[in-house]
């Protein structure tokens, strides 16, 4: 079982030039979806993880797997104005211009082992920015995770104070 196969290349999506990487075959067969998963948790070797925080909206799918399995919390973090509660926020550079990536206030106790996921390492700008909303409210990074890392990005660098796992690098 190759997870490999099951992440499709998409020509000049969302733009053109951009060839992006489709997971949506992976989320949609169970064996290669539990292989994933499998991956993923072996990489902690059996460390606690008190919260998996994902990141808007493709860190959700694994996000709340991986959670389940650790038997730990879930955290959504949102694109801004989309969570209710009371959020702390921060930003984090597009092609062109800032963004800002949103989490609840109480999410997070001081001191939680937190796992951090989304499906793809690209530049790591949202990566860092999920790391800042963790530790803004004390939590301890345990690992960032990901299907996949688009390594010719360099997306490590952003991140490189913490310990980085990728399912698959191109
Ligand atoms: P970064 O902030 O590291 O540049 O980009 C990572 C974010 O962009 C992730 O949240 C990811 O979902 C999305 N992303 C960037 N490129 C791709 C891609 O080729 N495929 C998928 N599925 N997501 C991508």
């Amino acid at each position: 079982m190759k997870i490999e196969n099951y992440i499709r290349d998409i020509q000049d999506f969302p733009k053109e030039g951009i060839l992006f990487k489709d997971i949506t075959p992976l989320l949609n067969d169970p064996i290669a979806r539990k292989e994933c998963l499998k991956i993923l948790v072996e990489s902690l070797e059996g460390q606690k993880i008190d919260k998996v925080v994902g990141a808007e909206s493709r860190g959700f799918f694994f996000g709340i797997l991986l959670a389940e399995e650790l038997n730990a919390g879930f955290v959504p973090v949102r694109k801004p104005k989309k969570l209710p509660f009371e959020t702390i926020s921060a930003s984090y550079e597009l092609e062109y211009g800032l963004d800002r990536l949103e989490m609840h206030t109480d999410a997070i106790k001081k001191g939680d082992r937190v796992l951090i996921h989304d499906d793809v390492l690209a530049t790591g700008g949202t990566a860092k920015a999920v790391c800042e909303l963790v530790e803004k409210l004390g939590g301890e990074i345990i690992q960032c995770n990901f299907l996949m890392e688009l390594s010719f990005l360099n997306g490590k660098e952003k991140i490189r104070n913490y310990p980085i796992f990728s399912a698959i690098t191109y």
